[in-house]
């Protein structure tokens, strides 16, 4: 029998409104993930939808919104919050305290000039990249349901509304603790930093858990530069305590390599841009360490920061090493990492496209990556590079077979492109999901072979290059 616990709502009443969600029009589930039975909701579809729509309720469930702040874009923002997300309450599970969440409820004390709506567009981007990310290995926000409405929504162009529910073991965000700091909520800040430490860093003191988001935020950073992911709003309200990805927006996949690509076409400065992450990853754990002032010495949290360029190398170089198939650790491991993706960059080459094919590589053989040069012509520079390659492979003991089997669980085959979001959406807005379903079980399988698939892990098809996508959702 399920019972929510709500201890979310042992702080103080600062950090969260209860809300009354406004329930989409002809709600219509188009798919509900295997999260449910993990979670234990022995609802109907029926059922699922009513609950799901702020028609019904679960026992113990108190719907919440919560208030946060952030520095958005380099700027102090001030207070924003869950302007159209809404918490229902937290369940325990096998896999430890999970918060459902339902973006897409309707108006909350914190939706400022927005509407509290969501569009299929962003919900759909929002519901397949979190299962795509957690496919890949990357710690993320996971997804329950998605819901489609008959509402009107008005963006560029009138859209129709959305609903995903979203489940993590908390919504804490960097900008939970900016909130306090900058309002000077002295008292909701030292319990605010209890409750995260009792809740999810039991085993550590405040200072430990303050590296070990450090070490999270690193670790997440190297992830997502290792299979060429754009955020696209790095705000500190998008950064999650817990080290997971969280807010799906203007996301992007890098298909051509452009070592400074934007992906959210409303970033002109290119603030966060693929190259840039990791140092706003450093610049945001600044924003949230500042907020400790007063309760760590400001040596020990200058210390705790330092840790994160270390972390981040240590990892990245991990990562790239098992992307090209290393084991042993070189000392020039890193240079050699560099020139190949500036080879690719110089060369327009498909970054995950060439990592997968490189998967095929046998040394001293440029033939072996046959689909390249059919693809792209022979290319004098990554030929130069393959030549370090080889060198590289040459202090290696593994066989090029073993090399090839495991680089294939490092360098996945299907990545969510922009377009091929888009031809699910569309197939969604159509009122389908039988291609959400099909993608779901690529992107949850990202290094197998789908044979159906096999021309979505070729280079992104000209026409559909360079989607732009913008910050509305
Ligand atoms: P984002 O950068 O999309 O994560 O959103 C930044 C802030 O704007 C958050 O506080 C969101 O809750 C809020 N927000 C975004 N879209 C809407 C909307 N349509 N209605 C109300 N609030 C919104
Ligand atoms: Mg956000």
């Amino acid at each position: 029998m399920i019972n929510f616990e709500n201890t979310f709502q042992t702080l103080p009443p600062f950090l969260y409104e209860r809300v009354k969600p406004t329930p989409l029009t002809k709600p219509r589930l188009i798919h509900v993930s295997h999260l449910k039975e993990d979670l234990g909701i022995a609802l109907n579809e029926a059922e699922l939808v009513k609950w799901l729509n702020g028609e019904t309720a679960l026992p113990g469930e108190q719907r919440i919104a919560g208030r946060y702040a952030g520095h958005q874009f380099g700027v102090w923002a001030g207070q924003l919050g869950d302007g159209r997300a809404i918490s229902l309450g937290e369940l325990m599970t096998a896999k430890g305290r999970q918060e459902i969440q339902t973006k897409g409820s309707g108006l909350t004390p914190f939706s400022r000039m927005g509407d509290g709506k969501a569009v299929i567009r962003s919900s759909v981007r929002e519901y397949l990249c979190s299962e795509a990310m957690a496919g890949l290995g990357i710690p993320t926000t996971r997804v329950l349901a998605l819901i489609t409405g008959e509402d009107p929504v008005y963006r560029e162009s009138v859209e129709r509304s959305a609903l995903v529910a979203r489940v993590f073991p908390s919504n804490l965000r960097f900008g939970h603790f900016e909130l306090c700091f900058h309002f000077q909520k002295d008292e909701e800040l030292k319990a605010l930093a209890e409750y995260t430490r009792a809740t999810f860093f039991p085993d550590l003191t405040l200072s430990e858990m303050l590296r070990e988001i450090v070490h999270r935020t690193a670790k997440l950073m190297a992830q997502w530069q290792n299979v060429g992911f754009c955020h696209g709003v790095m705000n500190t309200d998008n950064m999650s305590v817990l080290g997971l990805t969280i807010d799906y927006g203007p996301f992007g996949f890098m298909e051509d390599t452009v070592l400074n690509y934007v992906c959210n076409h409303s970033d002109h400065q290119g603030r966060y841009a693929y190259n840039q992450q990791p140092s706003i990853g450093m610049w945001n754990l600044e924003r949230l360490m500042v907020c400790f002032m007063k309760l760590i010495p400001k040596e020990e949290l200058q210390a705790i920061l330092n840790e994160y360029p270390q972390q981040f190398e240590k990892e990245y170089l991990r990562l790239s090493r098992q992307k090209l198939g290393l084991k042993f650790e070189g000392p020039d491991d890193y240079r050699l990492l560099i020139s190949c993706l500036q080879a690719l960059n110089h060369t327009s080459m498909d970054y995950t496209f060439f990592f997968r094919e490189l998967s095929h590589y046998q040394k001293g053989d440029v033939k072996s990556l046959k689909s390249i040069w059919d693809y792209y012509g022979h290319r004098q520079e990554v030929k130069e590079w393959l030549g370090k390659y080889d060198e590289r492979l040459g202090l290696e003991s593994v066989s090029d077979e073993e090399r090839n089997r495991e680089m294939k669980k490092s360098n996945p085959k299907y990545v969510l492109k922009n377009y091929i979001a888009q031809e699910i959406i569309a197939d969604v807005e159509a009122g389908n999901s039988q291609k959400l379903n099909a993608w779901l079980e690529v992107l949850y399988k990202p290094f197998d072979e789908h044979e159906a698939f096999e021309a979505y892990a070729r280079p992104t098809p000209p026409e559909h290059k360079n989607y732009q996508v913008s910050c509305s959702s």
